[in-house]
């Protein structure tokens, strides 16, 4: 009889062991992140002692801690001292190399939409990526950009072109059928054909984007445009009469069109873009880059984890190419004060800026440059909080994604960043990173930094 007691009680207390690593390995699975000042994103004044529970990719709650409670075995992160923003999204990149994706996670850009690039080749990662095969962040991806002829600078493989309306109608089906999340169109592509291509995208519920110069941004809001890139198309527009449609192609940004806006106009233009709901990608970065001098570049400390491919590419770049761009430096930097003054007065109205570098433009390394951008933003008259909102909260807007990213909010993907100072008292804090979490997972800065620099100097 005895022995029979025994027996059960031990069977018993196996179960309830059974029972313990079951919920204890279920808890795992659960990250609480407890105790520092949540800047949620949304524009609201920060929580301090937060605590912000995820299970598996998305966020379960979030509160003030001590009005919910984790589960027991949990892991758990002390946050205490440090503030925790969204992760960053990045609203102009060309995704190169596989390599970007860690410059990206080491600065908390989680997510990233592609400008242009080899389709193929940026479909496959988009995919891995989002399957989880490969770490990086996510990408939206346009694949090609449309124009009526090659672009020069390496990039022709980038570029579909189409010369009529059989031609444009055909593309914009084609890259429907491979699901990209945007159609970019590009500088001298004849009005036909820019109206064209905004009509049938609208058609597959597909968001366009615009590097303008011949067709201005008032008409393309007008017809549907739903990011202006690099602020382009936006001087054309405030120009007085003049008609771009016959101006000889320009393959580069202009540095002219600026300096002779009409300012009068200024408030019209905001109307109809607030009216249609037009972002602007700022990209403050590439303005600031075309104002400097080959030394000021140079100095860039992050050049050193970039491929080196990307490293020879870009002294080419300054031996060559940036001396043609850059003959007239002042006008860039008029162009950059132009720029900023606009865009002050659209976000004064209630306009949405969206943080974007062009990454890897010569000297932009991706991560580190939308860092820059979100200080320039601040150096032009943002402030932190306006900064912050224009690489996390109106990105998601932008991209349709609002339901899964962009705020730390309940059912959200789990992205965001340990700080470990305030970024709403000085926006360079964004850049002092103990903790980046993409999907859930914890990604440890400084670790990361390491292997990059270890995984660069081997392949010196
Ligand atoms: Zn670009």
């Amino acid at each position: 009889m005895k022995k029979i007691a025994v027996f059960f009680s031990v069977l018993t207390l196996y179960f309830l062991i059974a029972l313990l690593a079951v919920t204890y390995l279920k808890d795992q699975k659960i990250l609480v992140i407890k105790g520092g000042t949540l800047i949620d994103g949304t524009g609201k004044s920060p929580v301090e002692n937060s605590i912000i529970i995820i299970e598996q990719k998305k966020i379960k709650a979030v509160s003030q801690a001590g009005k919910i409670h984790p589960p027991l075995f949990a892991r758990t992160i002390d946050a205490r001292g440090k503030f925790i923003i969204p992760g960053l999204v990045d609203m102009h990149v060309h995704f190169l190399n596989e390599s970007f994706s860690d410059l990206f996670l080491l600065n908390g850009v989680t997510t990233t939409r592609d400008m242009g690039n080899n389709i193929d080749f940026i479909i496959t990662l988009r995919d891995k990526i989002n399957q989880g095969i490969l770490q990086g962040p996510s990408i939206f991806v346009s694949g090609y950009l449309i124009n009526n002829r090659k672009i020069p600078f390496g990039a022709s493989q980038y570029t579909a072109v189409v010369k009529n309306p059989k031609e444009a109608r055909k593309i914009v089906a084609l890259l429907a059928r491979r699901k990209v999340d945007w159609i970019k169109i590009y500088m001298t592509l004849p009005r036909n054909l820019v109206r064209i291509i905004i009509k049938e995208a609208n058609k597959y519920k597909i968001p366009v984007a615009g590097h303008l110069r011949r067709v201005d941004a008032e008409l393309a809001a007008r017809w549907g445009i739903k990011t202006l890139e690099h602020t382009t198309g936006v001087s054309e527009a405030l120009l007085g009469e003049e008609n771009f449609e016959d101006a000889p192609p320009l393959w580069t940004i202009s540095n002219k069109t600026w300096l002779h806006v009409d300012r009068t106009k200024y408030e019209g233009l905001i109307d109809l873009f607030l009216k249609k709901n037009v972002y602007i990608t700022a990209n403050l970065t590439l303005y600031q880059g075309l104002s400097s001098t080959p030394d000021e570049l140079k100095k860039n400390p992050h050049i050193k984890l970039m491929p080196e491919i990307f490293q020879n590419g870009w002294k080419n770049y300054l031996s060559r190419r940036f001396l043609e761009l850059t003959k007239d430096r002042e006008s860039w930097k008029i162009t950059k004060k132009k720029i900023e003054e606009f865009i002050i007065l659209f976000k004064e109205k209630g306009g949405k800026v969206l943080t974007g570098t062009d990454t890897p433009w010569p000297y932009l390394v991706p991560g580190f440059s939308l860092h820059k951008e979100l200080e320039l933003l601040v150096e032009a008259g943002f402030s932190p909080m306006e900064a912050l909102l224009a690489a996390t909260k109106y990105p998601a807007e932008a991209l349709n994604q609002e339901k899964n990213l962009g705020t730390l909010e309940e059912g959200k993907i789990a992205n965001l960043i340990l700080l470990n100072a305030n970024p709403l008292d000085d926006i360079r804090q964004t850049q002092n990173i103990d903790i980046v979490v993409k999907d859930g997972i914890v990604i440890q800065r400084e670790r990361l930094y390491r292997s990059l620099l270890k995984r660069q100097k081997s392949s010196q």
